[in-house]
């Protein structure tokens, strides 16, 4: 098996957001599940860790023991990633909002119209999935959580805005946001809402036939043939200069916004500790955070269900689904 390897990153540059290309981020230590499909790496958090390792539970202890080291170092900065937003009505993320089963590169986005085509036809039928997305209970109970105990931002890997829509505040969407459209050329920022019209409008046969494609794609997220045969579908530019648009987040190959990712750093610098929730941290994108935070000396919680890259690194490791562990939290602070 081929495996990618591509991720050198010594501790010691974790800091260097410029240094940071997409390569970087999403390439694997240790996932041996990292195959080469179609000739490009797989995201490999986007599947379960060959090795095992899922369901286990953590005893109660352990989940008291965590919050007691979170309640000692408070305020904690919590990094969030796609643990959080399963149950949350995102049927999977690679069929929600046409993201391919081997992801678009950013090379293949610029650098081909038919490939742009082929991702605007697919993120047509597939946008009405993720509109429908609500917060899960995990998002509801960080939200709660965060009116508990002084948190000083939620940084996510999640592209999905749910834990705004749960209520939290900060939110640092280190990923960017899928509902929002970048101009490449001029940076102007439109709504997907407003982009997802005009699609609809430009490509008449797509609109009539949306609700049956969409019903396909759900059933089949790896049956997109139909969609792929869309290359004649149309997809608009820029209004302000012309320029290439693009859904604002990060794709395979590309940097996430250095403001973004500054903003994160220093709610980690602020904080006492880092809790970590739903991300296996195979990118280095949410690892440096953790690293960073034990060069710091700050301890760091991680709860996950599954292995994750950021394990020995942890202060505590709590095993279990997101939401028992969240919620036994909230009860001990709301009765305890
Ligand atoms: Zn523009």
């Amino acid at each position: 098996m081929t495996r990618i390897e591509q991720n050198p990153a010594p501790a010691a540059s974790t800091g260097d957001a410029s240094g940071t290309d997409v390569g970087r981020w999403f390439a694997t230590a240790t996932a041996p599940g990292a195959a080469v499909a179609r000739g490009l790496p797989r995201l490999p958090a986007w599947g379960p860790d060959p090795r095992g390792g899922y369901g286990i539970v953590s005893a109660p202890e352990v989940v008291d023991e965590a919050l007691a080291v979170l309640r000692r170092a408070s305020p904690a900065a919590v990094l969030t990633g796609a643990g959080m937003s399963t149950g949350a009505g995102l049927p999977d993320y690679r069929g929600a909002d046409a993201v391919p089963r081997s992801p678009m590169t950013i090379q293949e986005f610029t650098g081909s119209d038919l490939a742009r085509r082929r991702y605007w036809a697919r993120a047509t039928v597939g946008w009405s999935h993720f509109t429908r997305a609500r917060p899960g209970r995990a998002h509801e109970l960080l939200a709660q959580l965060g009116r508990a105990v002084p948190l000083t931002a939620v940084i996510t890997q999640n592209v999905d805005a749910l834990h705004q829509a749960a209520g939290s505040d900060p939110v640092i969407d280190l990923h960017g946001r899928l509902d929002t459209v970048r101009c490449l050329g001029c940076g102007a920022k439109i709504s997907r809402a407003v982009h997802h019209e005009r699609l609809l409008t430009m490509n008449p046969q797509v609109a009539r036939r949306l609700p049956e494609l969409a019903a396909e794609t759900a059933q089949a997220p790896d049956g997109d043939a139909e969609v792929d045969r869309t290359a004649d579908f149309r997809y608009p530019v820029c209004a302000l200069c012309g320029g290439m648009l693009k859904p604002d987040v990060v794709f395979f190959g590309e940097s996430a916004e250095r403001a973004r990712v500054d903003a994160a750093f220093e709610a980690v610098a602020d904080s006492g500790a880092l809790l970590v929730l739903g991300s296996s941290l195979t990118v280095m994108s949410g690892l440096r955070f953790v690293r960073r935070a034990r060069a710091d000396g700050l301890p760091v919680v991680i709860v996950n269900d599954g292995p994750t890259r950021g394990d020995e690194l942890a202060t505590v490791r709590v095993h279990g689904r997101i939401e028992d562990v969240l919620s036994t939290w909230y009860a001990r602070l709301a009765g305890a």
